[in-house]
């Protein structure tokens, strides 16, 4: 009686079961429809016919794949293809409804699963997916978004973020607060990325990033900033360090009252960048050079012309040595823009053929008293300008250096002067000058390809690596390994080096013995006052002694007088080169030169 009962008692429970599973199925937000394997409609619930009404064009829904055809005609054949007696043929199918069939408001797609129950049946699960696709679509926007206003390196905002957030605060009116943007380039980053490698230079920019988020973490967070400096560039706030690309920084600061506490931060942050950055177990050494733009002086002007403002000012911090910062003034445009036209000038010069070379003899001063006018002779570089005449390297150098121009000026003045030294040998023979000084320029010996383009051009001019003298200046020669590197690269190939305008610099006597010169070019500074002042002779004495201790070379650059050429033969000075002598003179009349002089 007891098992009876409870017989009974179990199919009552199963019923109800059933009951509720087909109850819930009947009133699922889901989409359910039972067919055969050729999609013939058995059962479909109400949430399944008024999903797939719109798409029954004669009203009926007999047929599934017949219903769907025209949106997923592949159901069917995923269908036919499915051949094991159950499982799942597809799942969450995307399907686009049409506008023909999607009324406002209606269903746009359609997620459909379809499963085989077994060998003779289907079951359609159908869910509406409009609004979970515009969700992902909204997500991807999101991020399309955020990475548009990120930089991919570094991870901190991009360009476009700093001019959004530089625009907002140009807009505003009223506020007490001033703003400053700070604009920061690394100082010979690109030698850094030529001698470590492009993944080095990655890591040490990546490096720079933290720096500056680190040394402004305080005032990030006063601005409601995350501390870990990750700005999301879409919160905006008080402040904003972003990469413009390369080694291109800026930092935008707010709630500042005066110039002070910007220049007061870009010192901060000078400071957090000077210690050394390890890089791939390298120490390496990158400063910085800050322009500050200030709040006030936009005059109407819009963000990118304020960023260009503080790269101006930049561009002074760096012409400056470096390492330091520059608060921008309207005077500043002007020169940037005399600067930028004769880059553009010099361009055209290059391809126009307007740079030639000059040559100023250097002379023996033989210990009997004679002179060898055959000793060498120095090319200097010159600019015929079509409007402003002879341009002396003084005016172009230096741009050329900073915008990279430099490096084909060197290789036409290193090509030029060894074919010329050539033809003199041909027309002068033994009375031809047997060195050829050519001047470098720091940029030239940053460029890891350097010595080997040296190598290529002596080949193809003729010209004997030994007869071949460089130029480096002391604050080059001394400044850093990987020029030294470069340097007894140079030597290697037979080339003489020589020390030029020795004394203006910053390495003394003592350090002279450290770097791989033949040679010491004493400064027309000096030189000038060799006969009147016998403070500066005991300095060309000592010069030449230690010179002379160390095997090297000397030169008296810019002897304009007998007397100077007599102070200077007197402390044993080997050669001497100025105006005394000869200006310096085109290649044919240096050739005139040294015949008048036999
Ligand atoms: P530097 O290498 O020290 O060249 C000597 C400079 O002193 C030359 O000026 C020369 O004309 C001048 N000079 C020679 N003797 C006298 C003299 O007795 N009195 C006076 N007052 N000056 C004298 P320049 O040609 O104007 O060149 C200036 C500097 O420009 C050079 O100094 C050198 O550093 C640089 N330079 C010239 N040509 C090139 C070049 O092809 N490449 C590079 N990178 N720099 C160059
Ligand atoms: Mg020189
Ligand atoms: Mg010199």
């Amino acid at each position: 009686m007891q098992t009876l009962h409870s017989e009974a008692a179990m199919q009552v429970e199963q019923i109800d079961a059933y009951e509720a599973l087909v109850q819930f199925l009947y009133r699922a937000p889901i989409g359910l429809v039972q067919t055969n394997l050729d999609g013939a409609v058995e059962m479909l619930n109400p949430m399944a016919s008024s999903l797939l009404m719109p798409l029954a064009r004669d009203g009926g829904l007999d047929n599934l794949f017949a219903t769907l055809e025209d949106v997923a005609p592949q159901l069917k054949q995923m269908a036919d293809g499915f051949d094991q007696p159950s499982g799942v043929v597809c799942e969450a199918l995307r399907v686009p409804l049409g506008s023909e069939y999607s009324a406002p408001g209606a269903p746009q797609v359609l997620s459909i699963s379809l499963l085989k129950l077994d060998p003779e049946r289907l079951m359609a699960a159908i869910t509406d997916a409009t609004l979970e696709i515009q969700r992902e679509q909204e997500n991807l926007r999101r991020r399309l978004r955020s990475a548009a206003r990120t930089d991919a390196l570094t991870r901190l905002p991009n360009r476009s973020a700093a001019v959004e957030q530089l625009q907002t605060l140009l807009g505003r009116t009223g506020s007490e607060d001033r703003f400053a943007l700070l604009f920061i380039n690394c100082d010979r980053f690109r030698q850094i990325n030529d001698t470590l490698g492009q993944s080095a230079g990655d890591r040490l920019l990546t490096g720079v990033g933290d720096r500056l988020l680190a040394a402004l973490a305080d005032r990030m967070r006063a601005g409601g900033l995350p501390a870990n400096g990750r700005i999301d560039p879409a919160a905006g706030g008080a402040g904003l360090v972003a990469r413009l690309g390369g080694d291109e920084f800026v930092v935008l600061l707010d709630g500042l009252r005066h110039p002070d506490e910007a220049e007061r931060l870009a010192l901060r942050l000078l400071d957090a960048l000077a210690r050394p950055h390890q890089v791939d177990g390298h120490e390496v050494a990158c400063r910085a050079s800050i322009g500050v733009f200030w709040d006030g002086g936009a005059d109407g002007r819009d963000a990118d012309a304020v960023i260009g403002d503080a790269s101006i000012a930049m561009v002074e911090a760096k012409r400056a040595g470096g390492a330091r910062h520059v608060l921008f003034e309207a005077a500043m445009r002007e020169r940037a823009a005399r600067r930028a036209d004769i880059e553009a000038q010099l361009r055209t010069a290059l391809a126009e053929e307007q740079l030639f070379v000059m040559y100023q003899p250097v002379v023996g001063l033989n210990p009997d008293g004679s002179t060898d006018h055959s000793a060498g002779v120095e090319a200097l570089v010159r600019w015929q300008h079509p409007v402003r005449g002879l341009v002396p390297p003084f005016d172009f150098i230096g741009v050329a250096e900073e915008c990279g121009l430099i490096d084909a000026i060197g290789d036409f003045v290193l090509e030029r002067s060894c074919r010329d030294f050539m033809r003199w040998r041909e027309q002068l023979g033994d009375a031809a000058p047997r060195l050829m000084a050519v001047n470098l320029s720091r940029a030239q010996l940053a460029q890891p390809a350097w010595t080997a383009k040296v190598a290529a051009i002596l080949a193809r001019t003729g010209m004997p690596a030994a007869s071949l003298q460089l130029e480096v200046t002391e604050s080059l020669a001394a400044q850093d390994e990987h020029i030294q590197v470069r340097l007894h690269e140079l030597k290697g190939l037979g080339i003489k080096l020589a020390l030029d305008d020795f004394g203006t610099g910053y390495s003394s006597l003592s350090s002279l013995h450290l770097l791989p010169v033949d040679t010491v070019k004493i400064d027309r500074s000096f030189v000038c006052k060799a006969d009147t002042s016998h403070h500066h002779r005991v300095l060309i004495e000592a010069t030449v002694k230690v010179a002379q201790s160390l095997g090297m070379n000397t030169v008296a650059e810019g002897i304009e007088t007998q007397a100077q050429a007599d102070a200077v033969r007197a402390q044993a000075c080997a050669k001497g080169q100025g105006y005394f002598y000869s200006r310096p003179l085109v290649s044919n009349a240096l050739v005139e030169w040294i015949g008048a002089q036999r």
